[in-house]
C-alpha cells in the first residue's frame, strides 16, 4: 500500500504567544499522522512559497490529539500563516526530521534554543517529562528580550513537574532582567557551571542558522565530539 505523504488539517484554535508569534492548533481532517517529538511538518499554502512548502516544527506532544505549530512573523509565508483563521484548511507533508534523542539513551541531554528554535525542544522536553524519562535535562534558552521569550509559561510548568529538568533563560539585548533570567549570551562557562560532566552529554541546538552554526563551533572547540551534537537550523 502506498504510504501517505500529505495530510489535510483544519485550524482548530489560534493563540497569540507574543505580538510576533502565534501558536496554531490543527485537527486532522481524515487521519492524523504519528510523529516523534522534535519532528517538523512542511506546510503548503496555495500559490505561496516553494511548492514543497515551508518547514514548521511541531511544538505539541505526540500523544495530544491536536498538533500545534508555533510561528514567528518573519516574511511573506509566515505572515500568511499568521493570518489564518479558525476553521481554515491547510495541507502539510508527513512529519519529517531526525532532531530527537535516542529513546533508550542514558546520557544527559543539553538543549540550546535560540528564540523560536524552542519549538521542537519544548515538544521533546514535555514528551520526555510526560514519559517520566529519568535522564538529566538542561535547557539553555536565549532571546533578545524577556517579551520575546515564547512559551515561557509552559517551560515553567514542565520544569516544576520534572525534577530532572533545569531551565536557564538568557536575555541578550537587555541588561536589567527579572529574577530567573541571566543577562548576556550563553557561553561555555555557563555549560560548565550548570551541567555536571558537560563533555559527556548529548547536545541539541535549534534556532537560526547563525545561532546553530556558532554554538556548534563553540561546542566543538570545547571538546564536544561531532556525534554528540544534533542541530536543527531554521532558514
Ligand atoms: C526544520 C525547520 C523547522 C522550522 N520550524 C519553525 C518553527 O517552528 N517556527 C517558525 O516560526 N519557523 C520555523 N522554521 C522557519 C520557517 O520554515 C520559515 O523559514 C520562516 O517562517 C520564514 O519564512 P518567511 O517566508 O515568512 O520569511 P522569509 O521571507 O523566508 O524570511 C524573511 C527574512 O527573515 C530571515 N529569516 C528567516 N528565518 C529566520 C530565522 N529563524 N532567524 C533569523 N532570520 C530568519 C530571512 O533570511 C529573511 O531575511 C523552520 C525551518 C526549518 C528548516
Amino acid at each position: 500500500m502506498e504510504r501517505q505523504t500529505e495530510y489535510t488539517w483544519k485550524v482548530n484554535d489560534i493563540q497569540e504567544e507574543t505580538p510576533q508569534v502565534k501558536s496554531i492548533y490543527l485537527s486532522a481532517i481524515t487521519n492524523r499522522p504519528d510523529f516523534i517529538a522534535g519532528q517538523y511538518l512542511t506546510v503548503k499554502l496555495p500559490n505561496l512559497g516553494p511548492v514543497e512548502g515551508k518547514a514548521y516544527s511541531i511544538s505539541s506532544m505526540p500523544h495530544e490529539a491536536l498538533i500545534r505549530i508555533t510561528v514567528k512573523k518573519m516574511g511573506t509565508f509566515s505572515d500568511a500563516l499568521l493570518s489564518l483563521k479558525t476553521g481554515d484548511i491547510l495541507t502539510t507533508s508527513k512529519p519529517y526530521g531526525f532532531f530527537y534523542p535516542d529513546v533508550d539513551g542514558v546520557t544527559p541531554l543539553v538543549f540550546l534554543a535560540g528564540g523560536i528554535g524552542i519549538t521542537p525542544i519544548l515538544s521533546i522536553l514535555k514528551d520526555l517529562s510526560h514519559k517520566n524519562d529519568p535522564r538529566p535535562l538542561f535547557l539553555f534558552y536565549s532571546n533578545r528580550t524577556e517579551q520575546e521569550t515564547v512559551l515561557q509559561n509552559e517551560l515553567s510548568v514542565v520544569a516544576e513537574q520534572n525534577p530532572h529538568l533545569s531551565v536557564h533563560c538568557f536575555i541578550t539585548r537587555e541588561t536589567l532582567v527579572a529574577d530567573g533570567y541571566i543577562a548576556g549570551r550563553m557561553t561555555p562557562a555557563h555549560l560548565q557551571k550548570f551541567v555536571p560532566a558537560s563533555t559527556s552529554a548529548d547536545y541539541f541546538l535549534c534556532g537560526s542558522m547563525d545561532f546553530t552554526k556558532s554554538l556548534w563551533k563553540t561546542l566543538r572547540a570545547n571538546g564536544i565530539q561531532q556525534h554528540q551534537i544534533y542541530t536543527e537550523g531554521f532558514f
